[in-house]
C-alpha cells in the first residue's frame, strides 16, 4: 500500500502552481540530483537499489512541479520512471546505438535534418528542462549541431532552396527552451518562404512546466503566419 500525501507537500513551497516566479526562475530551480529526488519521494533507503551506479551521460533534470505530480513513496510511478537514471541504462545490448533514429544520416545542415519527403527538422536548441531516460537524441551532439547559431542562416537558406518542403518542425532540446523573441525571429523568417505551409512544435513543456505558456508566448503563437 503507497502511503497517501497531499499534493506538492513533498517538494517544498518554491514549486506550488502560481508562486509567480518566471519561468526561467522555474526552470533553473529544477532537481539535478538524483538522491534528492529520492528523498523527495521518501525513497532514499532504494537509492542503491534504484539508481544506475556509474555515469550515464545524461543527467537527471526534473521540474519540481512535475515531481509533485509523482506519487509518493513509489518507485514505480510511471512518471518517475520517465527521469530517474536507472541501473539498467548501463547494460550493453546487441545493436542498441547511440543515434537509434539515424539522425546524422539525415543532417543535412547545422542542426537541419530532412529525413522525410516534405518535412524538414530544426535542431533549434540543446536543452531541455527535462531529461527524458526514453529521449533518442541524448546522445545528439548539441553543441555542433544547433540552427540558432548564425542567426538560423544555414538552415532558412536550405529550407529556401528546398521547394518539396513545405513542414518544418521545430525540435531540439525543446524549442520552447528558446527566450520568445528568439522563436519569434525565427519564425518570422520562416514566414518568408513562399513553399512552406506547416509549422510543427516539438515541445514538452507545456506539461513538464506550464507556467512557460506566458502572456509573451501566447502572443508570439497568435502571430506566426503558419498553421
Ligand atoms: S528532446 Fe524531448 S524527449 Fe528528449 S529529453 Fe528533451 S524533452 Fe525529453
Amino acid at each position: 500500500m503507497i502511503p497517501a500525501r497531499p499534493l506538492f507537500s513533498h517538494i517544498g513551497q518554491t514549486a506550488s502552481p502560481g508562486s509567480g516566479r518566471s519561468w526561467q526562475a522555474i526552470w533553473r530551480d529544477a532537481i539535478i540530483d538524483p538522491r534528492e529526488l529520492l528523498r523527495l519521494l521518501g525513497l532514499e533507503g532504494q537509492a542503491d537499489a534504484l539508481l544506475a551506479d556509474g555515469d550515464t551521460g545524461f543527467r537527471l533534470r526534473v521540474p519540481r512541479g512535475f515531481v509533485a505530480r509523482m506519487q509518493w513513496g513509489d518507485a514505480r510511478d510511471p512518471l518517475l520512471m520517465q527521469v530517474l537514471p536507472a541501473a539498467a541504462e548501463l547494460l550493453e545490448a546487441p545493436h542498441y546505438s547511440s543515434d537509434p533514429v539515424g539522425d546524422m544520416d539525415a543532417r543535412v545542415g547545422t542542426g537541419l535534418l530532412h529525413k522525410y519527403a516534405g518535412r524538414a527538422l530544426l535542431i533549434a536548441t540543446g536543452s531541455c528542462a527535462i531529461h527524458c531516460r526514453y529521449c533518442f537524441r541524448r546522445h545528439f551532439p548539441y553543441a555542433e549541431e544547433t540552427a540558432a547559431s548564425g542567426q538560423w542562416r544555414e538552415a532558412i537558406d536550405y529550407l529556401r532552396k528546398s521547394a518539396d518542403v513545405d513542414e518544418v518542425i521545430l525540435s531540439g532540446g525543446d524549442p520552447l527552451s528558446l527566450a520568445t523573441p528568439k522563436l519569434a525571429e525565427l519564425t518570422r523568417a520562416l514566414a518568408e518562404i513562399p513553399h512552406l505551409r506547416r509549422l510543427r512544435i516539438h515541445t514538452r513543456l507545456p506539461i513538464v512546466l506550464p507556467e512557460r505558456v506566458d502572456g509573451e508566448l501566447l502572443d508570439w503563437l497568435q502571430t506566426i503566419p503558419l498553421p
